[in-house]
């Protein structure tokens, strides 16, 4: 019903103003621990433009604008906002960049490196998820966005140097593919830490000598980077 879609219109666009300015107070909150009191005007942008509502399950989307990450079934989850904004704020993207991500969920964070970025390549470990994320974002136009079903400790050797690369789940330690297969110059924004203990998030940048430079950003809570998935349950998104 046309009216009924004009009050929904209406309400998601207060609770997206709302999540707006609530990243904007974390950003600022946080700043002593990531040296970012603010985001980029095009990380915003991003984060304003992209419908989390077509992201998350159908019986959370009233919900899809709280400021918290969401369940999307196999004990996963989609990240909170402001994790969102943080993570891809520290990759510095440009227009042109090529950009691999590990843990492609329900492709939300995809989508949103996709507004700021040249081309965006997602490895996921469960094939229901990396299905359907892939025809979600098909659907909703992401043309730059190439998604597989894969193991991300191997990052995507034929899809790289990559510009940046993030990783969404947690290994214990930087797996050697990732740091091969970024550029010089290139950023890296990882969660590490040992399974259901508090990670750290790092910021790494990779130097002309080839090493990673990493600095402690935040504590944060991710699911554990695994080596294989057994579960083929169907994902609720
Ligand atoms: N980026 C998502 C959040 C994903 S949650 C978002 O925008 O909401 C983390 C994801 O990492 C899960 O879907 C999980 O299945 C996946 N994952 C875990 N280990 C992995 C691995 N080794 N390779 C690729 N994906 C992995």
């Amino acid at each position: 019903m046309a009216g009924m879609n004009a009050v929904d219109d209406s309400k998601r666009d207060k609770a997206r103003a709302r999540l707006l300015s609530e990243i904007e107070r974390e950003a600022r909150d946080t700043e002593s621990w990531t040296g970012r009191g603010a985001f980029s005007p095009r990380v915003m942008e991003a984060i304003k433009k992209v419908p989390r509502h077509d992201f998350v399950p159908e019986s959370d989307a009233a919900q899809a604008y709280v400021n918290r990450p969401r369940s999307i079934g196999y004990g996963q989850t989609i990240s909170q906002p402001y994790i969102v904004a943080l993570m891809t704020d520290l990759l510095d993207l440009g227009p042109t960049d090529r950009v691999l991500e590990i843990g492609t969920g329900c492709g939300y964070q995809a989508a949103v490196l996709a507004e700021l970025a040249g081309a965006v390549f997602s490895v996921e470990t469960v094939k229901a998820l990396a299905e359907s994320a892939a025809g979600r974002l098909r659907r909703l136009g992401y043309r730059d966005v190439e998604v597989r079903h894969g193991d991300g400790f191997q990052g995507w050797p034929e899809k790289a140097p990559f510009d940046a690369i993030i990783a969404t789940a947690a290994p214990e330690r930087i797996p050697d593919a990732l740091a091969r297969q970024l550029k010089p110059g290139g950023r890296l924004v990882i969660p590490i830490g040992r399974p259901h203990d508090t990670q750290m998030l790092y910021r790494c940048v990779k130097g002309e000598d080839d090493k990673l430079e990493c600095e402690k950003m935040l504590p944060v809570a991710f699911v554990p980077m695994v080596e294989r998935i057994v579960d083929e349950r169907k994902p609720l998104c």
